[in-house]
């Protein structure tokens, strides 16, 4: 296939990253339209002056200037090796981006090194966003105040077990759980130490957990264990072991130790349960755990 010279322009002009060529002396002698979208520096700016000239002054991650000691493109023209890094470009604006580099030798026909070539693409944004969609997916599935699953998650994580419960009959039981007295422990020392409350509360599902269970937060001071592969002796005996567990372990406030209980309501999901006909039967067998007397799991 043979190209004119202007097809080839057409193409290096139109593409989607920044590119650039230099002379020996490091002289930009051509800047495509994806390099002046990228830096904000046009052709004018650019053409005819060196990149050490304060324009793009490369800096790399730990704010070295690159320019002098350590230009990519400079190492290059001098050992005709082709480099690929990460560096921040000054914008014309002020300020940095972040661009990955990578940097060609120029040879001409007869294997003389004549400059170099440089092609950039900014991945600032795409850095940003990797970044911004975990914080969005901690917010939208994390509770904040314990970090444990929160009510979406749980929901999410009980639909998927319904899903494969269908697919591979896996038996899973479910906690309902609810701290015992809990306004009247928050009337007496605070809102605030019954926050570390529910902080520890959730430290303590967590830590005495097997690989798949899922402890969430279901709201206020109300909790729901998700334990796959379980039977109902099992069950039973873990949800009883984690009530004596929080009745023994206390928070230590003001040099004074504090406890507290929990109630539980336990059962196994059936065939024809739905989210809501599991969680409102393990409600209600709270309710008789708490109607009991509190600090009590009732399973059924
Ligand atoms: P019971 O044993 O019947 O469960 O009594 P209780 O006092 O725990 O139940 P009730 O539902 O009447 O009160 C729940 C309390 O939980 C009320 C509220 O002050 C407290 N609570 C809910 N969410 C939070 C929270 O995020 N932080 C703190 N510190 N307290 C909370
Ligand atoms: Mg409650
Ligand atoms: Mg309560």
């Amino acid at each position: 296939m043979d190209l004119d010279k202007a097809t080839y322009v057409r193409i290096i002009e139109n593409l989607h990253d920044g590119l650039y060529f230099v002379d020996k002396n490091r002289t930009i002698t051509f800047w495509n339209k994806a390099a002046e979208r990228i830096s904000g520096f046009s052709a004018d700016d650019v053409l005819g002056k060196s990149c050490s000239d304060n324009i793009l002054t490369h800096v790399d991650r730990e704010g070295n200037n690159l320019c002098w000691d350590m230009c990519p493109l400079a190492a290059t023209l001098a050992d005709q090796t082709p480099r690929e890094s990460q560096v921040y470009m000054h914008h014309k604006d002020g300020h940095r981006i972040l661009v990955s580099i990578r940097v060609t030798p120029l040879i001409d026909t007869d294997g003389r090194i004549v400059g170099g070539i440089e092609l950039f693409s900014d991945i600032s944004s795409q850095e940003f966003n990797e970044v911004r969609i975990k914080e969005l997916e901690k917010l939208a599935l994390l509770d904040n105040l314990t970090q444990l699953a929160n009510r979406n998650y749980i929901t999410q994580e009980l639909q998927a077990r319904f899903a494969e419960g269908q697919r591979h009959k896996v038996p899973f039981g479910l906690f309902f759980i609810d701290i015992d007295h809990f306004k009247e422990f928050n009337d007496m020392y605070g809102h605030n130490v019954g926050d570390e409350v529910l902080k520890f509360v959730a430290r303590n599902f967590e830590t005495n957990s097997r690989p798949f269970d899922l402890y969430g937060r279901w709201g206020g001071e109300e909790f729901i264990g998700i334990i796959p592969n379980i039977d109902r002796e099992d069950l039973e005996k873990l949800g009883n072991r984690i009530r004596l567990l929080i009745e023994n372990s206390y928070i230590v406030h003001k040099n004074q130790k504090l406890q507290i209980t929990i109630s539980i309501g336990a059962t196994i999901a059936k065939d024809n349960d739905t989210i809501d006909s599991l969680i409102k039967r393990a409600d209600s067998l709270l309710f008789k755990s708490k109607n009991a007397g509190r600090n009590l799991l009732t399973i059924d």
